[in-house]
């Protein structure tokens, strides 16, 4: 049986939070004298003198109308980054607790727990790059809190078997988060529908990609009410600034011209495809529901390098588990993928001569 408190290491559970002066008083008045702010104004203009609202509450609005979940079911990050961070601050008991995670996936899971001194079980993906789902459950020990998985998996580009994660789901009592960072790239439908399902899943997703925010730092994390809770108390008071707040709110009202990119893009992944299938260089191309490629080519590090001399930057994931031989490339724009293939094939024609 799934049970939260059980989960939620025990200061944490104990925790009483920090309560800011905007926590205290949140309605309006003429005169705010309670955060030691500077009441005469700010270099930077507009209110940034004001501390900004710990809870983003204008952009949870607008993102439950988006995702068509409750507000109250939506945390935000400064990026996805502390999302995973605060998971395993609420979840993992340091030198005590362990997670799983599928490589070859998203480093920053791995890093996370290194941070938090919390133990890391890796079992593989298959050759298909698809979970391992009797390993996974082989793994698991009472002291496993997390397990992460992301789909479309970073750096592979493949969706994970909805199936086999609905196995873990039903079959793991701690938390599973499922990563969909690039999930407006793919035909799958997101597990975020399946919130009033698992009790136990978490849903990761973020603005900086489809969303075109890297630069803003804005991660959302979606689960149920209690899981929120205490990742709220455990979040610091003020992690979103103002600034961000009111761009990813803008921003989210572009909604058309971000799908409109997001047609682009996977117009240009597959195009991609096709003029690197005509690439000798090119060993295999990886089947991608993402906006990015893995390829497998016979020299990833000369190929990379070579490319770095032409100003084209990409990035060379040989040496992750499954991935050797593998090159990972982001979708451009048109033009920028034209640049890619053409020295791709120069690349390619070199290396012929030279054989
Ligand atoms: C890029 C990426 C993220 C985004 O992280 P942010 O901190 O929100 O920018 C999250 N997960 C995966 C798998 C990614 O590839």
């Amino acid at each position: 049986m799934f049970n939260l408190e059980k989960l939620i290491r025990a200061n944490i559970l104990a925790l009483t939070p920090y309560s800011s002066a905007r926590d205290e008083f949140k309605g309006e008045a003429k005169v705010f004298l309670d955060a030691n702010e500077n009441s005469f104004g700010s270099p930077a203009g507009d209110s940034h003198n004001r501390y900004p609202d710990p809870m983003q509450k204008n952009l949870k609005d607008r993102l439950s109308a988006i995702k068509g979940v409750p507000a109250g079911n939506i945390f935000l990050g400064n990026g996805s980054d502390e999302v995973i961070d605060i998971l395993f601050r609420v979840f993992c008991e340091p030198g005590r607790d362990n997670v799983i995670i599928v490589p070859p996936t998203y480093g920053m899971y791995e890093v996370s727990a290194n941070i938090n001194a919390v133990e890391v079980r890796k079992v593989p993906l298959t050759a298909e790059f698809q979970l391992n789902v009797e390993g996974i459950s082989e793994s698991v020990d009472e002291n496993t809190k997390l397990i992460f998985i992301c789909s479309p998996n970073n750096p592979t580009g493949n969706s994970i078997d909805r199936d086999d994660v609905e196995f873990v789901l039903n079959n793991f009592n701690g938390i599973v988060a499922v990563d969909e960072a690039y999930i407006n790239y793919s035909r799958q439908k997101s597990f975020i529908a399946e919130l009033t399902e698992y009790p136990n899943l978490v849903v990761m997703q973020t603005l900086s990609k489809a969303w075109g925010l890297a630069g803003v730092r804005i991660g959302m994390l979606f689960a149920s009410d209690e899981i929120i809770a205490v990742m709220n108390k455990v979040k610091p008071p003020y992690n979103i600034g103002t600034p961000a707040q009111e761009l990813a709110l803008n921003a989210l009202n572009r909604i058309q011209e971000v799908n409109e990119w997001i047609r682009s893009t996977v117009s240009e992944r597959d195009r991609l495809v096709r003029q690197l299938a005509h690439n000798l260089l090119i060993r295999k191309i990886y089947p991608s529901d993402a906006n990015f490629l893995l390829v497998k080519v016979d020299e990833p590090k000369k190929v990379y390098n070579y490319l770095v001399d032409k100003g084209i930057i990409i990035r060379d994931r040989s040496g992750v588990t499954l991935c050797e031989g593998c090159l990972r490339i982001t979708v451009g724009t048109p033009a920028e993928n034209e640049m890619l293939i053409t020295e791709l094939n120069n690349y390619s024609k070199q290396f012929s001569f030279n054989q």
